[in-house]
């Protein structure tokens, strides 16, 4: 397969500037440097984006969403010289695979280094501590003046605190479930790796992370289904410092990023902050040797990698424009896009100039929550571009009464929170209301759920602060100070003395909502959901005023679809060729999950990507895998 080559930049005429100033030592260097490809596969883009146009939109919502549209211009009808109207023009600027110049002449000085990491992320941090252990020489590269500091449920198999605790899990059965979550639509032997040595990273992060007096812990108390075993649920981890609360505790990476920062300098490793890369440097040969980054000065410094260049940018949710032409469709019902800001799909972009191959179909493939709320603030541009409303009510995933506009209950609302999404979506005008009532504190407590919509404190589980606000309760004074007061207060919840009153303010019929709570009364009356047989201890009466309700919709909080790597985590193109010195990490990287998102494998998203992160160190550094693909194989055969 051969390409033509040429420079790429990311976005160089807008890329902000960044001084040095979170530098720890200086290097000097310089490269040739020339690269980037066109597709070859005599797939031209208007019928790559037909097939994914039609195919998402309608996969996800069932045609009421023009993700992208399949008139959209390929880039090439330009440069084939026939006059494109402004509009084409336009139209195929605004692709998000448009390469904009090269800085290459603009570069001002270059550095050497051994490992280029492009991101101070989740997965961006571990790859580079791994890689600086063992040996290597690693500057990370970071465009906020910050690490992420978010996230940190971490699911994995059979960590020594699992062993410990007596839980030893069934790998091959969890590959062919998230396989069959993916639809098929996943690679089967990237899930394999994460699967057989997930737990070899959780007991390294915890053996790292204790030098720093932090620990790590094992939720394991797992969700009550109905009927029973109906779904597979896992147990999971996150990062804490000795001794927990009741309550309220900040974990995660919120605790485990600044001391895993504080390693990686101690093992020679270096961050610069406001950084923003927009080139990679490849060779006339294919193999990628270096970074170009814009600084905060507006400069371009080049980062040579004599070892790798590692793409760890965190997906492509801030990128509206791409999320449409890629046909995730699905972020157009998120109201909440928090998660993300700076995640432009930088990572998948520079890939895919380099020649990489990437995930098709995307429709639905993001970490959806639903509790993005829209009762204040706005609609949040639902099913325009959503991601307009920032509002959050937490309970959302709370198996309370869920109504439509119509005032008319439609589902089982005891699924996972994108299921119900999903579901909600369907509805008319793509909403839909949560409805409770003056017994709420002791309803939560008889729902249990758990993970991150935990919302009443319990001995053993993971009770942390969330986004610096959210946090399970102990009492029912509690839940009306952390939850339900506040957003009485903020427009979130409306409350009425009345069921009648309450729909006046919801603006849904009257007789309809009436007759839907009278109805739903029976059902709890009866203790069994002959409607939509949810659990029975998850049925609440509505009857004891106040009444509650708030307006939802989705939160976004993460891509999921990305670039294709090999199993030493090299990108790769279109012909499954490894582009040599060019890895991916994180949400950056295709096939692992397509559709939705395996809620009930609590902290999967985040288990991925920081165990291969942890192994595509490995790989740099030419370092054999605790659990290689081959062993994880014939281990398959003797289960
Ligand atoms: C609020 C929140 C909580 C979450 N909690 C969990 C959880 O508990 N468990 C779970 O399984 N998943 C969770 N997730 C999902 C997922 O695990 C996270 O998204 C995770 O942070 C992804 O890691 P990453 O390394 O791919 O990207 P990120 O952690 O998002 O890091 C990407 C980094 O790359 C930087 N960057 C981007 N472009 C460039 C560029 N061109 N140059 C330089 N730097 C660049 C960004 O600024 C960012 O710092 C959560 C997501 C959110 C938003």
């Amino acid at each position: 397969m051969e390409h033509e080559r040429e420079n790429d930049a990311v976005d160089a005429a807008d890329s902000s500037a960044a001084g040095s100033a979170g530098r720890d030592d200086a290097a000097a260097g310089s490269a040739a440097a020339d690269s980037s490809a066109a597709d070859s596969s005599g797939m031209d883009r208007r019928s790559f984006l037909k097939g994914i146009g039609v195919a998402g939109a309608l996969a996800a919502v069932g045609a009421t969403v023009v993700a992208c549209s399949p008139e959209a211009p390929a880039a090439s009808d330009a440069a084939e010289g026939t006059p494109a109207s402004p509009e084409v023009a336009a139209e195929a600027d605004n692709a998000w695979d448009t390469k904009p110049p090269s800085v290459q002449d603009q570069v001002a000085s270059s550095e050497d280094h051994e490992v280029i990491v492009v991101g101070a992320g989740n997965s961006g941090v571990v790859l580079a501590l791994e890689a600086a252990q063992l040996g290597g020489e690693v500057l990370i590269l970071e465009q906020s003046g910050g690490a992420t500091m978010w996230a940190g449920d971490i699911d994995a198999c059979d960590s020594k605190l699992m062993l410990d605790a007596g839980y030893q899990v069934d790998k091959e059965y969890i590959i062919h479930d998230l396989m069959r979550y993916a639809s098929g639509k996943a690679d089967e032997n990237l899930i394999r790796l994460w699967a057989y040595n997930s737990g070899a990273f959780v007991d390294w992060y915890q053996e790292n992370l204790q030098k720093k007096n932090l620990d790590v812990m094992l939720d394991t108390i797992r969700k009550k289904f109905y009927p029973e075993n109906f779904y597979y649920t896992n147990v999971y981890h996150s990062a804490f410092k000795p001794p927990l609360e009741a309550t309220a505790n900040p974990m995660g990476s919120e605790v485990a990023m600044p001391a895993m920062l504080e390693l990686f300098a101690e093992a020679g490793g270096s961050v610069n902050y406001s950084t923003r890369v927009v080139e990679l440097v490849q060779e006339a040969g294919g193999k990628v040797t270096g970074v170009i980054a814009q600084q905060e000065d507006g400069s371009y410094v080049q980062y040579n990698a004599s070892r790798g260049v590692v793409l760890a940018t965190g997906g492509f949710l801030g990128n509206r424009d791409m999320m449409d032409q890629l046909g995730v469709a699905c972020h157009k019902y998120c109201t909440n896009h928090i998660g993300g800001d700076g995640r432009n799909g930088d990572g998948i972009k520079l890939a895919t100039w380099a020649g990489a191959d990437r995930d098709t179909s995307l429709a639905g493939s993001m970490l959806i929550f639903d509790r993005g709320c829209i009762t204040a603030g706005g609609d949040g541009d639902l099913g325009g571009q959503g991601g307009g409303n920032p509002s959050f009510w937490w309970p959302g995933s709370q198996p309370f009464l869920r109504v439509n506009s119509l005032g008319k209950r439609f589902c089982n609302e005891d699924g996972p929170y994108d299921f119900e999404f999903n579901t909600a979506v369907q509805q008319p005008g793509h909403f839909w209301w949560q409805v409770f009532d003056g017994s709420s504190w002791e309803d939560v407590v008889n729902f249990g759920t758990t993970i991150c919509s935990r919302v009443v404190a319990e001995e053993g589980a993971k009770n942390c602060l969330l986004l610096g606000q959210f946090y399970p309760c102990r009492d029912a004074q509690e839940w009306n100070d952390v939850y339900i007061q506040p957003n009485v207060d903020n427009g979130n919840l409306l409350t009425a003395d009345t069921i009648e009153d309450l729909a006046a303010q919801m603006g849904v019929p009257a007789d309809a909502f009436l007759a839907t709570v009278e109805r739903y009364n029976e059902v709890v009356a009866s203790g069994t959901d002959t409607d939509h047989s949810k659990a029975p201890w998850r049925l609440s009466a509505i009857d004891e005023p106040p009444f509650y309700a708030a307006k939802m919709a989705g939160w976004a909080l993460a891509t999921l679809g990305g670039i294709h790597v090999n199993y030493d985590f090299n990108a790769v193109d279109k012909a499954g060729n490894p582009i040599e010195g060019l890895y991916l990490s994180g949400n950056d990287v295709g096939g692992f999950f397509n559709g939705n998102y395996p809620q009930l494998y609590g902290g999967l998203c985040m288990g991925r990507c920081v165990t291969l992160a942890w192994l595509a160190a490995h790989s740099i550094m030419g370092v054999e895998y605790p659990t290689p693909l081959e062993s994880a194989r014939a281990a398959f055969n003797t289960v």
